[in-house]
């Protein structure tokens, strides 16, 4: 077993108590625009999928009415009309979507807890 000095454990409690890490964490759904950090590794993502409930779709298959019936103009309510004759149809329907987790890290080393003085 390797033989630790006591100036090694008083200088490895001094850095210990210098360094400061904080993280933040975003969330974040796939339509999100999530800002980018490409190569840096402090930043990490995670992707999981997850179901959303009673997501709304358009009648005429609009994907920026996507989630939002008051999107929907005339025309849409025209086709829902028809399409509603067909029992089957739903315009809220559950399905799975994307959650990014964003994780940003920061390290910090107070120079002064450092030197001791
Ligand atoms: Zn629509």
């Amino acid at each position: 077993m390797p033989k630790i000095s006591r100036i090694d454990v008083l200088t490895l409690c001094r850095y210990i108590k210098a360094v400061h890490t904080s993280v933040e964490i975003d969330r974040y759904d796939e339509d999100d625009d999530v800002e980018s950090y490409d190569g840096d590794p402090r930043v990490e993502y995670r992707v999981q999928t997850v179901t959303e409930q009673s997501v709304y779709h358009c009648p005429r298959g609009i994907s920026i009415h996507r989630g939002d019936p008051g999107k929907c103009g005339k025309e849409c309510n025209k086709t829902l009309r028809t399409l509603q004759l067909d029992s089957d149809y739903k315009s809220y329907r559950d399905e799975d979507g994307l959650e990014i987790t964003q994780i940003k890290s920061r390290t910090t080393i107070v120079d002064s807890i450092l030197s001791g003085s």
